[in-house]
């Protein structure tokens, strides 16, 4: 190895990650990359090289081949999807993570990679005042640092199919009776981990009209309904802010019709759940000690770059009775022991990178106050945004939450002819759904870089590409 090259080369790319930064942070870059498909394949090599290359030449090629043809998601005009955070203790911790390459699937085949992932969810836990049960220190439940929100909800639905069925599933699949509920607000990885766990199609509960949220007393209806019927519901995914519209399932009312019904209930917060850092914005956890599990993705919200998902659950052994694997060479003494956690039992892969070491150093390198301020941050612009759409004659406000502002032109024809016209010109991101059937253009905040003048900024471009009336 040469220890100079890598010295120097590591150095060169905090350096070129720096400007990179502010440059996103004065705007000086483009949000959405200028070229066509097939740009950056035609830019490279059709083989691997047959000799090594300086990671000098390497670093340069990424800034000149790749980095133009990205979308900048940290980009203040980016308001697309929800936003993937980052910070410079994110990256940091990832150098190093990748620098120590452990692999901590058991906690022993690196202890302190288990057990700094057990404090740090604990940590996150208080912090965003979970309950007591979702926490390692509780005994019985606990966190783990899983890549995304996706994964969370396929483990809550394999671990909800295996409890129903008490354990048949492991043998005998779902034999077609075993059935999981969400509504059609549900993220698109609800649908998609259902059917990978081999449960079909998830049954669409009905919404409270206008609401968009699950209607608790259609899902009492159903779920009864189903039972009658022989059928046997296993678990049901509600979420704490919406893709959609951040709208928050009635998580109370539908917990305690999963308790009395003994059904597995996962709440989706993989956006919202961010938000409770902060006491003011608390009213989503209302009703989670009835949850059998939660998960936020840190990497939206939280200034943890991706993936960083959280799952916690109240029950360990409802996971590791799951997804449990004990092959000849995953045995060993300490697996045994009450006191030790293996991860591999808690996720769907066998391995795993050490997870934790980018939660604690984001949390530990801005503290909870400031992480409480990013938040206020993006909730006071999202509010600048909402007013600004309220004030603009031939625009709607669809929805507003949180970082989120949803909103329409007073046509679907101009909403769909403002959309492609924002597609074109590619300088502000903002990313088109449906509502009710209609065409609608979402915003969510989270740059590190927006801030009042690139809020307002941002919608004059929008406002500039408006269908006018006449
Ligand atoms: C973003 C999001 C997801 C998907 O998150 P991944 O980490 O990409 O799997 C799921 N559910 C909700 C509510 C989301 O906002």
């Amino acid at each position: 190895m040469d220890e100079r090259a890598f010295r120097t080369a590591a150095a060169d790319a905090a350096g070129r990650l720096t400007d990179h930064w502010r440059a996103l942070a004065s705007c000086d870059l483009p949000v959405v990359p200028p070229g066509p498909p097939g740009t950056t394949l035609k830019a490279l090599p059709d083989s691997a090289p047959e000799r090594g290359e300086d990671l000098a030449a390497i670093l340069d090629d990424t800034w000149r081949t790749i980095v133009p043809e990205l979308v900048h998601w940290q980009h203040p005009n980016f308001l697309g999807y929800y936003p993937t955070s980052n910070s410079p203790a994110s990256v940091l911790a990832e150098l190093v993570t990748a620098g120590l390459g452990v692999q901590g699937m058991m906690w022993s085949t690196s202890p302190a990679a288990t057990e700094l992932e057990q404090r740090v969810c604990d940590w996150l836990a208080r912090a965003l005042d979970l309950p007591a049960r979702f926490t390692h220190a509780s005994r019985q439940g606990g966190g783990v640092i899983l890549d995304s929100a996706s994964s969370a909800v396929l483990i809550a639905v394999v671990a909800g199919l295996h409890r129903a069925s008490r354990g048949r599933w492991r043998e005998h699949g779902t034999e077609g009776r075993l059935r999981v509920y969400c509504t059609d607000q549900a993220n698109s990885c609800v649908p998609k981990a259902v059917r990978v766990a081999g449960a079909g199609e998830p049954v669409l509960v009905p919404t409270v009209p206008g609401a968009h949220v699950m209607d608790p007393a259609a899902l009492a209806e159903r779920v009864d309904a189903d039972r009658a019927a022989g059928l046997v519901p296993a678990a049901v995914i509600a979420t704490a802010g919406t893709t959609v519209t951040c709208a928050t399932d009635p998580v109370p009312r539908i917990g305690a019709v999963c308790r009395e019904r003994g059904i597995w209930l996962h709440v989706d917060a993989a956006y919202a759940g961010s938000a409770a850092l902060c006491p003011e914005l608390r009213e989503d956890n209302t009703g989670l000690e009835l949850a059998d599990s939660y998960a936020v993705n840190a990497h939206k919200w939280l200034r943890t770059g991706t993936p960083c998902d959280v799952l916690w659950v109240a029950d360990r052994k409802d996971l590791t009775d799951a997804l449990g694997s004990t092959a000849s060479y995953l045995r060993d003494n300490a697996g045994d022991s009450p006191e030790v956690v293996d991860f591999k039992d808690w996720q769907i892969p066998l391995g795993r990178p050490m997870r934790a070491l980018k939660l604690w150093y984001v949390l530990r390198a801005h503290g909870l106050a400031e992480l409480r301020e990013v938040i206020r941050h993006d909730v006071r612009l999202a509010a600048l945004l909402a007013s600004l759409v309220e004030q603009e004659p031939g625009f709607h406000l669809v929805a507003h939450r949180f970082g989120l502002v949803v909103f329409r032109a007073d046509t679907d024809d101009r909403t769909r002819e403002l959309t492609r016209r924002l597609a074109e010109e590619a300088d502000v991101l903002c990313t088109p759904a449906l509502v009710d059937g209609r065409p609608v253009l979402r915003a969510a905040l989270g740059s590190p870089y927006a801030d009042e003048t690139t809020v307002r900024r941002a919608w004059d471009l929008v406002r500039a590409r408006a269908v006018s009336a006449s």
